[in-house]
């Protein structure tokens, strides 16, 4: 087995129970991956630091004095029954490509750090992209120490406990300033596997708006109201949600979901008194999100206005897409080419690490296939080969953007 697949293996272990695996931030388990990360780390004399969140960097040093880092990485956390490769794989890849430039003896101007951030899941401290949120300012970091979990333990408490805290003799990062990041992944979706590539450039990370939809019916006696003078909550809720799949589909390149539905009473004799629900709508294009955001509301004033029910569309949370960098994109599709690999270019439906850093420097992403396009469960896969492919693509791609950045 290859490094990378031999790694994989060993971090599949860290957090494995009968239905996946549970590495959230700050437990043993997700310690014990950082603990592992820095041993490989340390293994190569790479320099090893940390930051308050647990952000780990392990940096081959660059020729060029006062160069700034290429990061190079992903995250270590999963969501609760996850699988092996989201996240792992990026990081595993990321050590992998600094030990490829040791053995060919290949020298970058730039420091390359190989990066494990930390609760990208966001689902202990229910903050997405916790690490590099907060790498990237674009969250406070104390403010972040100061997030519950569901017990009430702070995330600056489950740092500081010796079972899932921060490592012990692991210097603090010092300020840095980013050249460029690239960040690894499998493509969680079936569009790689559909076309038989072996890689994808992605185009940009979608947008995403989340909100909670509220209808006010009147509930009454199944089999006495008449159809005409009813205000059934869910009839009405089925209008919309049929209203807004319509929207996605004709805005093209947006999904939209409805996941979540509650119907009160919830009772077989019982005419649906209100209904609340989840909307889910994602695009790499904003004004697309904002077409079906706009037929969600069209439909809910619609409905009120025929129904004799009340709705109200709360929006919840807003993510604007996030474009990866076009020079950046076309350096990795050169390395690919290079290489007589193929890629082409595909759009990220799910949110990445690289939605952050693409904030403050040049980013831009590789994607693998994932078997049956299955993430987020025990099941996702990606094979052996491909595996291996990514870590050679993604050793050329450093090689390349190191000539191209400043
Ligand atoms: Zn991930």
């Amino acid at each position: 087995m290859s490094a990378v697949n031999e790694r994989l293996a060993e971090l599949a272990e860290l957090g494995r129970h009968e239905n996946g695996i549970d590495r959230a931030l700050g437990t043993p388990q997700e310690r014990a991956a950082r603990e592992r990360f820095a041993a490989w780390a340390r293994a190569r004399n790479y320099a090893l630091t940390q930051d308050r969140v647990g952000n780990l960097f392990a940096r081959r040093a660059g020729t060029r004095e006062g160069a700034r880092p290429i990061l190079v990485g992903s995250h270590l956390d999963t969501v609760p029954t996850g699988g092996a490769y989201d996240g792992a794989y990026g990081v595993v890849a990321a050590i992998c490509a600094l030990e490829a430039l040791d053995e060919r003896n290949a020298a970058t101007e730039h420091p390359v750090d190989a990066v494990a951030w930390v609760g990208e899941e966001g689902g202990r401290f229910l903050l997405g992209c916790l690490g590099s949120s907060v790498f990237t300012g674009a969250h406070d970091v104390e403010r972040a120490l100061s997030l519950q979990d569901s017990e009430g333990v702070t995330l600056r408490d489950a740092l500081a406990s010796p079972e899932g805290g921060l490592l012990d003799g692991v210097p603090m990062r010092e300020e840095m300033r980013v050249a460029a990041y690239v960040e690894l992944h499998v493509e969680q979706g079936p569009v790689l596997e559909r076309e038989a590539v072996p890689l994808g450039v992605v185009t940009a990370i979608a947008g995403q708006r989340r909100y909670r939809v509220v209808i006010d019916g009147t509930s009454g006696h199944a089999g006495t109201v008449p159809m005409a003078r009813r205000g059934d909550a869910l009839c009405a809720a089925a209008e919309l949600i049929l209203a807004v799949e319509r929207a996605a589909i004709v805005a093209g390149e947006s999904v939209a979901t409805v996941g979540r539905l509650v119907v009160e009473p919830n009772g077989t004799n019982v005419i649906p008194a209100r209904t609340t629900f989840s909307v889910d709508i994602r695009s790499p294009h904003d004004d697309r999100i904002e077409a079906v955001e706009k037929a969600l509301r069209e439909a809910a004033t619609e409905a009120q206005a025929r129904r004799r029910v009340n709705t109200s569309v709360e929006r919840l949370e807003s993510r604007a897409p996030a474009p990866m960098d076009p020079k950046l994109r076309a350096t990795l599709h050169k390395a690919v080419a290079a290489l007589d690999l193929k890629a082409i270019d595909v759009p990220s439906g799910a949110g990445h690490d690289a939605m952050c850093l693409s904030r403050i420097a040049p980013t831009a992403m590789l994607f693998v296939p994932s078997i049956g396009g299955r993430s987020h469960v025990a099941e996702e896969e990606t094979s052996p080969e491909d595996l291996e492919t990514g870590v050679t693509a993604l050793v050329a791609s450093i090689i390349e953007v190191d000539k191209f950045v400043i």
